[in-house]
Protein backbone atom coordinates (compact mmCIF):
# COMPACT_ATOMS: atom_id res chain seq x y z
CA UNK A 1 0.00 0.00 0.00
CA UNK A 2 3.00 2.52 0.88
CA UNK A 3 4.12 1.24 -2.73
CA UNK A 4 0.45 2.93 -3.88
CA UNK A 5 1.14 6.06 -2.31
CA UNK A 6 4.57 6.93 -3.20
CA UNK A 7 3.73 6.29 -6.51
CA UNK A 8 0.71 9.01 -6.84
CA UNK A 9 3.49 11.25 -5.15
CA UNK A 10 5.77 10.81 -7.93
CA UNK A 11 3.50 10.07 -10.52
CA UNK A 12 0.58 12.18 -9.49
CA UNK A 13 -1.94 9.61 -10.69
CA UNK A 14 -3.29 5.94 -10.23
CA UNK A 15 -5.54 3.89 -11.60
CA UNK A 16 -9.11 3.70 -10.12
CA UNK A 17 -7.84 0.42 -8.06
CA UNK A 18 -5.94 2.57 -6.71
CA UNK A 19 -7.99 4.98 -5.42
CA UNK A 20 -10.08 2.54 -4.23
CA UNK A 21 -7.50 0.72 -2.21
CA UNK A 22 -6.61 3.89 -0.41
CA UNK A 23 -10.14 4.68 0.31
CA UNK A 24 -10.69 1.56 1.80
CA UNK A 25 -7.43 0.44 3.56
CA UNK A 26 -7.80 -0.52 7.06
CA UNK A 27 -4.55 -0.08 8.34
CA UNK A 28 -3.56 2.91 10.38
CA UNK A 29 -0.35 3.17 9.47
CA UNK A 30 -0.60 3.54 5.77
CA UNK A 31 -3.51 6.21 6.43
CA UNK A 32 -0.82 7.92 8.51
CA UNK A 33 2.07 8.11 5.61
CA UNK A 34 -0.92 8.70 3.22
CA UNK A 35 -1.18 12.18 5.54
CA UNK A 36 2.63 12.41 6.25
CA UNK A 37 3.94 12.13 2.50
CA UNK A 38 0.69 14.91 1.28
CA UNK A 39 1.72 17.11 4.19
CA UNK A 40 5.16 16.92 2.96
CA UNK A 41 4.20 17.91 -1.00
CA UNK A 42 2.27 20.62 0.53
CA UNK A 43 4.88 22.19 2.93
CA UNK A 44 7.08 22.12 -0.07
CA UNK A 45 5.24 24.13 -2.37
CA UNK A 46 3.36 26.43 0.65
CA UNK A 47 6.19 26.34 3.38
CA UNK A 48 4.09 26.81 6.69
CA UNK A 49 1.40 28.95 6.16
CA UNK A 50 -2.27 28.62 5.67
CA UNK A 51 -4.21 30.72 3.38
CA UNK A 52 -7.25 32.35 4.79
CA UNK A 53 -9.92 33.83 3.15
CA UNK A 54 -13.16 35.65 4.54
CA UNK A 55 -16.36 34.13 4.10
CA UNK A 56 -19.68 36.39 3.72
CA UNK A 57 -22.59 34.30 3.49
CA UNK A 58 -24.88 37.23 1.00
CA UNK A 59 -28.10 35.00 1.34
CA UNK A 60 -29.88 32.17 2.03
CA UNK A 61 -32.55 32.87 -0.20
CA UNK A 62 -32.34 29.90 -2.70
CA UNK A 63 -34.30 28.97 -6.09
CA UNK A 64 -33.14 25.24 -5.87
CA UNK A 65 -33.95 22.57 -3.78
CA UNK A 66 -30.98 20.25 -3.31
CA UNK A 67 -32.40 17.54 -1.23
CA UNK A 68 -29.11 17.81 1.62
CA UNK A 69 -29.46 21.70 1.62
CA UNK A 70 -31.20 23.43 4.58
CA UNK A 71 -32.01 26.81 2.72
CA UNK A 72 -33.92 24.82 -0.10
CA UNK A 73 -36.42 26.54 -1.27
CA UNK A 74 -38.67 24.13 0.36
CA UNK A 75 -37.49 24.35 3.76
CA UNK A 76 -39.95 26.77 4.93
CA UNK A 77 -38.60 26.90 8.32
CA UNK A 78 -35.98 29.15 7.73
CA UNK A 79 -35.82 32.53 7.96
CA UNK A 80 -34.34 34.30 4.50
CA UNK A 81 -31.64 37.01 4.23
CA UNK A 82 -30.16 38.59 1.37
CA UNK A 83 -27.55 41.02 3.23
CA UNK A 84 -27.63 44.68 1.52
CA UNK A 85 -24.53 45.97 -0.79
CA UNK A 86 -23.51 48.39 2.95
CA UNK A 87 -23.98 44.87 5.03
CA UNK A 88 -21.04 43.30 2.36
CA UNK A 89 -18.88 46.16 1.57
CA UNK A 90 -18.65 46.56 5.89
CA UNK A 91 -17.56 42.66 6.38
CA UNK A 92 -15.13 43.39 3.20
CA UNK A 93 -14.15 46.51 5.11
CA UNK A 94 -13.84 44.62 8.71
CA UNK A 95 -12.36 41.50 7.06
CA UNK A 96 -9.81 44.09 5.22
CA UNK A 97 -9.09 45.35 7.91
CA UNK A 98 -7.99 41.97 9.82
CA UNK A 99 -6.21 41.56 7.03
CA UNK A 100 -7.77 39.48 5.07
CA UNK A 101 -6.94 39.74 0.81
CA UNK A 102 -9.70 37.57 -0.36
CA UNK A 103 -13.43 37.66 -0.10
CA UNK A 104 -15.58 34.58 -0.98
CA UNK A 105 -19.39 35.96 -1.51
CA UNK A 106 -21.05 32.17 -0.76
CA UNK A 107 -24.90 31.86 -0.84
CA UNK A 108 -28.30 29.91 -1.86
CA UNK A 109 -29.19 31.05 -5.73
CA UNK A 110 -30.76 34.20 -5.94
CA UNK A 111 -33.55 34.53 -8.07
CA UNK A 112 -32.21 35.27 -12.15
CA UNK A 113 -33.60 38.54 -11.94
CA UNK A 114 -30.99 39.66 -8.97
CA UNK A 115 -28.02 39.34 -11.56
CA UNK A 116 -27.39 42.59 -12.24
CA UNK A 117 -27.52 43.64 -8.14
CA UNK A 118 -24.61 40.81 -8.04
CA UNK A 119 -22.91 42.03 -11.11
CA UNK A 120 -22.47 45.94 -9.46
CA UNK A 121 -21.73 44.34 -6.24
CA UNK A 122 -19.03 42.80 -7.23
CA UNK A 123 -17.54 45.66 -9.48
CA UNK A 124 -18.53 47.64 -6.03
CA UNK A 125 -16.10 45.47 -4.17
CA UNK A 126 -13.37 45.48 -7.10
CA UNK A 127 -13.62 48.81 -6.52
CA UNK A 128 -12.93 49.25 -3.02
CA UNK A 129 -10.47 46.56 -2.56
CA UNK A 130 -8.49 46.96 -5.78
CA UNK A 131 -5.66 44.38 -3.94
CA UNK A 132 -7.92 41.93 -2.63
CA UNK A 133 -9.00 38.70 -4.53
CA UNK A 134 -12.59 37.94 -4.72
CA UNK A 135 -14.33 34.63 -4.96
CA UNK A 136 -17.64 33.75 -5.73
CA UNK A 137 -19.62 30.38 -4.92
CA UNK A 138 -23.38 31.52 -6.07
CA UNK A 139 -24.31 28.61 -8.03
CA UNK A 140 -25.34 28.22 -11.51
CA UNK A 141 -26.04 30.77 -13.78
CA UNK A 142 -25.91 31.43 -17.79
CA UNK A 143 -22.78 32.24 -19.16
CA UNK A 144 -23.30 35.51 -19.93
CA UNK A 145 -23.76 36.20 -16.13
CA UNK A 146 -20.10 34.08 -15.28
CA UNK A 147 -18.76 36.29 -17.87
CA UNK A 148 -20.11 39.79 -16.26
CA UNK A 149 -19.42 38.91 -13.19
CA UNK A 150 -15.54 38.25 -14.12
CA UNK A 151 -15.58 41.30 -16.09
CA UNK A 152 -17.21 43.28 -13.12
CA UNK A 153 -13.81 41.69 -10.92
CA UNK A 154 -14.26 38.28 -10.11
CA UNK A 155 -11.30 36.39 -10.10
CA UNK A 156 -12.55 32.86 -8.53
CA UNK A 157 -15.53 30.72 -8.61
CA UNK A 158 -16.76 27.59 -6.30
CA UNK A 159 -18.93 25.23 -7.77
CA UNK A 160 -18.66 21.71 -6.57
CA UNK A 161 -19.69 19.27 -8.77
CA UNK A 162 -21.41 17.23 -6.01
CA UNK A 163 -21.47 13.77 -7.85
CA UNK A 164 -20.12 12.83 -11.11
CA UNK A 165 -22.27 10.27 -10.97
CA UNK A 166 -25.25 10.98 -13.06
CA UNK A 167 -27.89 8.54 -11.00
CA UNK A 168 -26.18 9.71 -7.66
CA UNK A 169 -26.50 13.33 -9.00
CA UNK A 170 -30.30 12.69 -9.61
CA UNK A 171 -30.95 11.18 -6.23
CA UNK A 172 -29.89 14.45 -4.25
CA UNK A 173 -30.78 17.12 -6.20
CA UNK A 174 -34.59 17.92 -7.60
CA UNK A 175 -36.12 17.15 -11.31
CA UNK A 176 -35.01 20.62 -12.76
CA UNK A 177 -31.11 20.26 -11.82
CA UNK A 178 -28.61 17.76 -14.09
CA UNK A 179 -25.15 16.90 -14.07
CA UNK A 180 -24.81 18.21 -17.65
CA UNK A 181 -25.56 21.43 -16.43
CA UNK A 182 -23.56 22.00 -13.57
CA UNK A 183 -20.80 20.43 -15.87
CA UNK A 184 -21.32 23.15 -18.52
CA UNK A 185 -21.13 25.77 -16.06
CA UNK A 186 -17.94 24.62 -15.18
CA UNK A 187 -16.59 24.70 -18.13
CA UNK A 188 -17.66 28.00 -18.74
CA UNK A 189 -16.17 29.14 -16.10
CA UNK A 190 -12.62 28.03 -16.76
CA UNK A 191 -12.89 29.35 -20.46
CA UNK A 192 -13.85 32.66 -19.07
CA UNK A 193 -10.65 32.51 -17.40
CA UNK A 194 -11.93 31.96 -13.36
CA UNK A 195 -10.15 30.17 -11.30
CA UNK A 196 -12.19 27.47 -10.73
CA UNK A 197 -13.03 25.17 -7.70
CA UNK A 198 -14.83 21.88 -7.25
CA UNK A 199 -15.38 19.09 -5.38
CA UNK A 200 -18.05 16.94 -2.99
CA UNK A 201 -19.50 15.84 0.20
CA UNK A 202 -18.26 12.89 1.42
CA UNK A 203 -20.69 10.08 2.56
CA UNK A 204 -23.84 12.13 0.72
CA UNK A 205 -26.27 9.62 0.85
CA UNK A 206 -26.54 7.00 -1.33
CA UNK A 207 -22.89 7.78 -2.23
CA UNK A 208 -20.69 4.40 -3.01
CA UNK A 209 -16.94 4.16 -2.93
CA UNK A 210 -17.04 3.71 -6.87
CA UNK A 211 -18.97 7.19 -6.79
CA UNK A 212 -16.32 8.70 -5.23
CA UNK A 213 -13.15 7.05 -7.47
CA UNK A 214 -15.30 8.58 -10.64
CA UNK A 215 -15.29 11.42 -8.57
CA UNK A 216 -11.59 11.51 -8.09
CA UNK A 217 -11.34 10.65 -11.48
CA UNK A 218 -13.06 13.45 -12.71
CA UNK A 219 -11.53 16.02 -10.46
CA UNK A 220 -8.24 14.60 -11.92
CA UNK A 221 -8.85 15.29 -15.84
CA UNK A 222 -10.91 18.89 -14.88
CA UNK A 223 -7.81 20.23 -13.10
CA UNK A 224 -9.87 22.47 -10.57
CA UNK A 225 -7.57 25.12 -8.64
CA UNK A 226 -9.38 24.79 -5.69
CA UNK A 227 -10.60 21.54 -4.31
CA UNK A 228 -13.46 21.82 -1.78
CA UNK A 229 -14.13 18.77 0.16
CA UNK A 230 -16.43 17.97 3.09
CA UNK A 231 -18.15 15.87 4.86
CA UNK A 232 -22.29 15.15 4.45
CA UNK A 233 -23.90 16.28 7.66
CA UNK A 234 -27.92 16.15 7.69
CA UNK A 235 -30.07 19.24 8.53
CA UNK A 236 -33.39 17.93 9.79
CA UNK A 237 -35.16 20.08 8.01
CA UNK A 238 -34.64 18.60 4.85
CA UNK A 239 -35.67 15.10 3.11
CA UNK A 240 -32.37 13.95 4.34
CA UNK A 241 -32.10 15.16 7.72
CA UNK A 242 -32.49 11.55 8.75
CA UNK A 243 -29.54 10.13 7.04
CA UNK A 244 -25.66 9.68 8.24
CA UNK A 245 -23.19 12.17 8.94
CA UNK A 246 -20.00 11.60 5.92
CA UNK A 247 -16.61 10.52 7.71
CA UNK A 248 -13.99 12.74 8.52
CA UNK A 249 -11.81 9.96 8.07
CA UNK A 250 -12.40 9.78 4.51
CA UNK A 251 -12.34 13.11 3.79
CA UNK A 252 -9.08 13.86 5.17
CA UNK A 253 -8.09 10.81 3.23
CA UNK A 254 -9.42 13.05 0.01
CA UNK A 255 -7.67 16.08 0.85
CA UNK A 256 -3.98 13.89 0.94
CA UNK A 257 -5.16 12.03 -2.44
CA UNK A 258 -5.62 15.41 -4.10
CA UNK A 259 -2.63 17.11 -2.45
CA UNK A 260 -0.30 14.60 -3.75
CA UNK A 261 -2.05 14.93 -7.04
CA UNK A 262 -2.43 19.13 -7.34
CA UNK A 263 0.60 19.72 -5.20
CA UNK A 264 -0.28 23.44 -5.68
CA UNK A 265 -3.98 23.46 -5.44
CA UNK A 266 -5.94 25.48 -2.97
CA UNK A 267 -7.30 22.91 -0.40
CA UNK A 268 -10.00 24.38 2.69
CA UNK A 269 -10.65 22.30 4.83
CA UNK A 270 -14.01 22.86 5.32
CA UNK A 271 -16.23 24.16 8.21
CA UNK A 272 -18.77 20.95 7.73
CA UNK A 273 -15.05 19.19 8.61
CA UNK A 274 -14.37 21.06 11.83
CA UNK A 275 -18.62 20.82 12.83
CA UNK A 276 -18.67 16.90 12.77
CA UNK A 277 -15.13 16.84 14.51
CA UNK A 278 -13.29 18.57 17.57
CA UNK A 279 -10.20 19.45 15.91
CA UNK A 280 -11.30 18.87 12.47
CA UNK A 281 -9.82 22.19 11.09
CA UNK A 282 -6.37 21.13 11.93
CA UNK A 283 -6.74 17.30 10.73
CA UNK A 284 -7.70 19.11 7.54
CA UNK A 285 -4.39 20.31 7.68
CA UNK A 286 -2.48 17.35 8.80
CA UNK A 287 -3.57 15.96 6.11
CA UNK A 288 -2.59 18.38 3.56
CA UNK A 289 -5.44 21.31 2.96
CA UNK A 290 -4.06 24.69 3.26
CA UNK A 291 -6.88 27.18 3.02
CA UNK A 292 -9.32 28.23 6.10
CA UNK A 293 -12.40 30.59 5.33
CA UNK A 294 -13.24 32.03 8.71
CA UNK A 295 -16.58 33.43 8.68
CA UNK A 296 -17.19 37.73 7.92
CA UNK A 297 -20.85 37.37 7.79
CA UNK A 298 -22.61 39.91 10.64
CA UNK A 299 -22.90 38.44 13.34
CA UNK A 300 -26.74 38.71 13.32
CA UNK A 301 -27.16 36.29 10.03
CA UNK A 302 -24.96 33.41 11.02
CA UNK A 303 -27.50 31.42 12.75
CA UNK A 304 -29.44 31.44 9.49
CA UNK A 305 -26.75 30.45 6.83
CA UNK A 306 -28.04 26.62 8.08
CA UNK A 307 -26.74 24.57 5.28
CA UNK A 308 -26.82 21.52 7.89
CA UNK A 309 -27.17 21.03 11.84
CA UNK A 310 -24.60 22.14 14.16
CA UNK A 311 -22.75 24.40 11.81
CA UNK A 312 -19.62 25.49 14.06
CA UNK A 313 -20.16 29.87 13.64
CA UNK A 314 -18.14 30.96 16.77
CA UNK A 315 -14.36 31.52 18.46
CA UNK A 316 -11.59 30.05 15.38
CA UNK A 317 -14.43 29.30 13.27
CA UNK A 318 -15.69 33.37 12.91
CA UNK A 319 -13.24 36.29 11.60
CA UNK A 320 -13.31 37.63 14.76
CA UNK A 321 -11.44 34.56 16.25
CA UNK A 322 -8.20 35.11 14.30
CA UNK A 323 -5.85 35.11 17.38
CA UNK A 324 -7.39 31.95 18.36
CA UNK A 325 -7.02 30.38 14.49
CA UNK A 326 -3.49 31.46 14.81
CA UNK A 327 -2.85 29.60 18.14
CA UNK A 328 -4.65 26.92 16.98
CA UNK A 329 -2.39 26.29 13.89
CA UNK A 330 0.61 27.43 15.92
CA UNK A 331 -0.10 23.82 18.27
CA UNK A 332 0.61 21.84 14.56
CA UNK A 333 3.51 24.04 13.64
CA UNK A 334 1.63 26.47 11.29
CA UNK A 335 0.45 29.72 10.48
CA UNK A 336 -1.27 31.91 8.51
CA UNK A 337 -0.49 33.42 5.13
CA UNK A 338 -2.26 36.66 4.89
CA UNK A 339 -1.41 36.64 0.44
CA UNK A 340 -3.88 36.09 -2.30
CA UNK A 341 -3.00 33.21 -2.99
CA UNK A 342 -3.54 33.14 -6.71
CA UNK A 343 -2.72 30.11 -8.04
CA UNK A 344 -3.72 28.87 -12.14
CA UNK A 345 -3.79 25.69 -13.09
CA UNK A 346 -2.93 26.51 -16.74
CA UNK A 347 0.25 28.10 -16.17
CA UNK A 348 1.19 25.26 -13.73
CA UNK A 349 0.60 22.51 -16.19
CA UNK A 350 1.87 24.42 -19.28
N1 LIG B 1 -25.67 27.54 -4.01
C1 LIG B 1 -24.26 27.44 -4.26
C2 LIG B 1 -23.90 26.06 -4.74
O1 LIG B 1 -24.75 25.17 -4.68
O2 LIG B 1 -22.77 25.89 -5.19
C3 LIG B 1 -23.42 27.80 -3.07
C4 LIG B 1 -23.99 27.55 -1.72
S1 LIG B 1 -24.14 25.85 -1.32
C5 LIG B 1 -25.05 25.97 0.15
C6 LIG B 1 -22.47 25.46 -0.85
C7 LIG B 1 -22.15 24.03 -0.60
O3 LIG B 1 -22.73 23.62 0.62
C8 LIG B 1 -22.69 23.03 -1.59
O4 LIG B 1 -21.84 22.90 -2.68
C9 LIG B 1 -22.79 21.74 -0.77
O5 LIG B 1 -21.78 20.82 -1.11
C10 LIG B 1 -22.65 22.24 0.67
N2 LIG B 1 -23.76 21.71 1.50
C11 LIG B 1 -25.07 21.93 1.36
N3 LIG B 1 -25.77 21.18 2.22
C12 LIG B 1 -24.87 20.46 2.94
C13 LIG B 1 -24.96 19.47 3.95
N4 LIG B 1 -26.15 19.07 4.41
N5 LIG B 1 -23.83 18.94 4.44
C14 LIG B 1 -22.62 19.34 3.98
N6 LIG B 1 -22.47 20.25 3.01
C15 LIG B 1 -23.58 20.81 2.48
Amino acid sequence: MRELIDILREQRHLDSSGYKALLECDDEGVVTYLHEQAREVGDEVFGKGIFVRGLVELTNVCRNDCLYCGIRKSNTAVERYVLTTEQVLQSCQQGYGLGFRTFVLQGGELPRDKAPWLIELVAAIRHYYPDCAITLSLGEWPREVYAALRKAGADRYLLRHESHNAEHYARLHPAEMSLDNRLQCLAWLKELGYQVGTGIMVGSPWQSLNHIVEDIEFIEGFKPEMIGIGPFVPQHDTPLGKCATGSADLTCRLYSIFRLMFPSALIPSTTALNTIAADGRTMGIMAGANVVMPNLSPTAVRANYTLYDGKAISNAEAAEGIAQLNKQLATIGYHINWGRGDFNQRIINS
